[in-house]
């Protein structure tokens, strides 16, 4: 099956009680039993739900995966695999990581003795030398959030099996339509479902997909036991939105090249971060491991102060100042103060997430409106 059937008939079977073509919100935390531990598969929601059901078979599906696991968000999914770990093990994650990641690794973990090292993974020999003989994984975001630093999945997975280690992919920004790490060597994809597979900015939501049985049941059990489940409901919306995910990339590509485009030859922009465009420099890598770039980027202003670049964040009509992404309208955001604000300002300098920074989530509407309103809003 091509991806694009995937998405829309992968692991999903017609209702079995009623012939329902869509799979029904199954609303119910429990389930007969005709005698004890007699039952049709299901006991008790935590465990086990049609509807979730249903969405962890799609979201394998399309991730290439055998199993898949839909969490109440994209940090309860990261939770559940940094949960796979004891006290003592090293991780080895990039140093351009989603904000909460880095908090939830920092704030949570280290206080039960797991230790992190955070690397510039655009080139693999830091992951190398950051090996030690506690490695157990390497969390790989890419293409990253938000300076859209790409890394090499094959590469990296390689170094992770040469030294038996798991390598996780948050692959929330590339969404599979445009890459699947498990494809590449990874053994976990880990996504916010919030964003492009959830699509239309109404769920909160964590995805897992694994290739490894034996992964899964661990990671399955952990899900189960710590309880971060996804509810019925929000399990509905994020297949329906999965459905039109190919469709939906497909545009997200396009605009968010145009807009890059556009961007990069406007006289109060500095600099444009955007794997599409041939000068950024992971670019090669990213032609080699993504079907299309996605619709993220980020640009800087030349002007390089809070107050001129919350005039142009004040200044957008059609794109929302808002957190988040992945929806089909377009978002933007000032990673500085909202979306990574979070991690200690000495660290934001070094990376480079400074005042002038603008992060943009292209949406699916038309192009042109979309370049207006920006030209409109930097003056
Ligand atoms: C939003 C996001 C997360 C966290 O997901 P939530 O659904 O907000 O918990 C993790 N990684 C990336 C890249 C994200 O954009």
């Amino acid at each position: 099956m091509k991806f694009n059937t995937k998405t829309i008939h992968g692991g999903q079977q017609h209702e079995p009680s009623t012939g329902a073509v869509m799979t029904p919100i199954f609303q119910t935390s429990t389930y007969v039993q005709q005698s004890p531990g007699k039952h049709k598969g299901y006991e008790y929601s935590r465990g086990e739900n049609p509807t979730r059901h249903a969405l962890e078979k799609a979201f394998a599906s399309i991730e290439n995966g055998t199993h898949g696991l839909a969490f109440s968000s994209g940090l309860a999914a990261t939770d559940c695999v940094l949960r796979l770990f004891n006290s003592g093990d090293h991780i080895i994650a990039g140093d351009d990581l989603y904000g909460g990641s880095y908090r939830m690794f920092t704030q949570l973990f280290e206080k039960y003795g797991l230790t992190f090292s955070f690397v510039d993974m655009n080139n693999p020999e830091n992951v190398k030398n950051a090996i030690t003989e506690n490695t157990k994984l390497i969390w790989l975001e890419t293409p990253t959030n938000p300076l859209l630093k790409v890394a090499d999945i094959e590469v990296i997975t390689l170094i992770a099996k040469e030294n038996n280690l798991l390598t996780a992919v948050d692959n929330t920004f590339a969404t599979p339509y445009n890459q699947r790490p498990l494809d590449l060597g990874a053994d976990i994809v880990m996504h916010s479902a919030t964003k492009y597979l959830g699509g239309h900015s109404d769920v909160v939501m964590g995805a897992l997909m694994v290739k490894d049985e034996e992964l899964a049941k661990q990671l399955h059990f952990i899900q189960f036991a710590a309880g971060a489940v996804a509810g019925p409901m929000d399990c509905f919306l994020a297949l329906r939105g999965v459905k039109t995910l190919a469709l939906r990339v497909q545009r997200h590509n396009e605009n968010g090249m145009r807009v890059a485009e556009f961007l990069k030859n406007h006289s109060k922009v500095q600099s444009v971060y955007y794997p599409g465009l041939e000068d950024h420099p992971n670019h090669e890598v990213a032609n080699k491991q993504m079907n299309g770039f996605g619709g993220m980027l980020s640009f800087r202003l030349k002007e390089d102060s809070r107050e001129a670049t919350f005039k142009v964040l004040e200044n957008f009509k059609i794109i929302t100042l808002a957190e988040s992404l992945g929806g089909v309208e377009s978002l933007v955001n000032h990673p500085a103060t909202m979306t990574h604000a979070s991690i200690p300002a000495k660290e934001r300098e070094k990376l480079g997430i400074t005042d002038s920074l603008i992060r943009l989530s292209v949406g699916v509407e038309d192009v042109y409106d979309l370049i207006e309103d920006i030209n409109n809003a930097i003056g």
